[in-house]
């Protein structure tokens, strides 16, 4: 089923078999934490159009394929989601392990995620914690040793610091694959496999890009059960 929507001029498609949630049109009508709504409008007027439609299917717990220029406001659509599923885990009193993984094909789309989740996670008390290749593996098992609640990181990285027994990926319930356009570009699809066998069976996943070619969406169908997509158009 296919809905079709204009926003800021933007035309705007889901595809989905249930009721398309009503859009968030400003920072107030979300139910992020007050401290994050706060930051959230101080730095920016309202929320772009991804965010508008991306962070109520997120919410809504199901598995989103989100597909939005670049320069769009993509990170903030599925970050501030999973803060929000980490607030909502029940919390043992031990720590079983990291609730999200975000995967990103570079070392510098990483450093850039982690960037700005780190801003919003410090004001709720969430930690996390970069993985990329070219850097200490050391330095990064000590970062895991403080028990973050979200992994960034590359592929290759992630895998291999789970070989290593310094990461367990047991209990992520929720599993962003940004760009995954050039994921599967620069090779990813065998490692990205491995790690969907390694997270819970009864995970959300993300996914986020720029293009949706058919590759893609074979992947994506691969792992994916039943998505809503959101596709935003441009305005030029
Ligand atoms: P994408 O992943 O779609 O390429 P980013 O998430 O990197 O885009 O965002 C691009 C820029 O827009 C960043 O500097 C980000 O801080 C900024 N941004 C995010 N949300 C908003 C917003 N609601 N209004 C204005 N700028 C925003
Ligand atoms: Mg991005």
């Amino acid at each position: 089923l296919e809905t079709k929507l204009f926003l800021k001029q933007h035309e705007i498609q889901v595809t989905t078999d249930e009721a398309v949630p009503s859009l968030m049109l400003n920072f107030t009508q979300t139910p992020f934490q007050e401290k994050i709504v706060k930051t959230l409008s101080q730095a920016f007027q309202t929320p772009t159009p991804i965010q508008s439609v991306g962070w109520p299917l997120a919410l809504s717990g199901r598995d989103v394929v989100g597909i939005s220029k670049t320069g769009s406001g993509k990170t903030l659509s599925f970050i501030l989601p999973a803060i929000q599923h980490i607030l909502s885990q029940e919390r043992p009193s031990t720590y079983r392990g990291p609730n999200v993984l975000v995967v990103a094909p570079t070392r510098e789309l990483s450093v850039q995620i982690s960037q700005e989740a780190t801003l919003y996670l410090g004001k709720v008390g969430l930690r996390s914690s970069t993985l990329f290749g070219g850097a200490s593996k050391s330095l990064q098992v000590r970062e895991l040793r403080s028990n973050p609640h979200l992994i960034i990181g590359t592929p290759g990285r992630i895998l291999d610091h789970l070989r290593d027994g310094s990461l367990s990926l047991k209990n992520i319930s929720f599993m962003v694959l940004d760009e995954a356009d050039r994921m599967l570009e620069m090779g990813f699809e065998q490692q990205i496999r491995q790690l969907f066998q390694s997270i819970r069976p009864d995970r959300q996943v993300l996914y986020w890009s720029a293009t949706w070619p058919k590759k893609v969406q074979n992947l994506a169908n691969e792992f994916i059960v039943n998505p809503v997509s959101v596709q935003v158009g441009d305005n030029e």
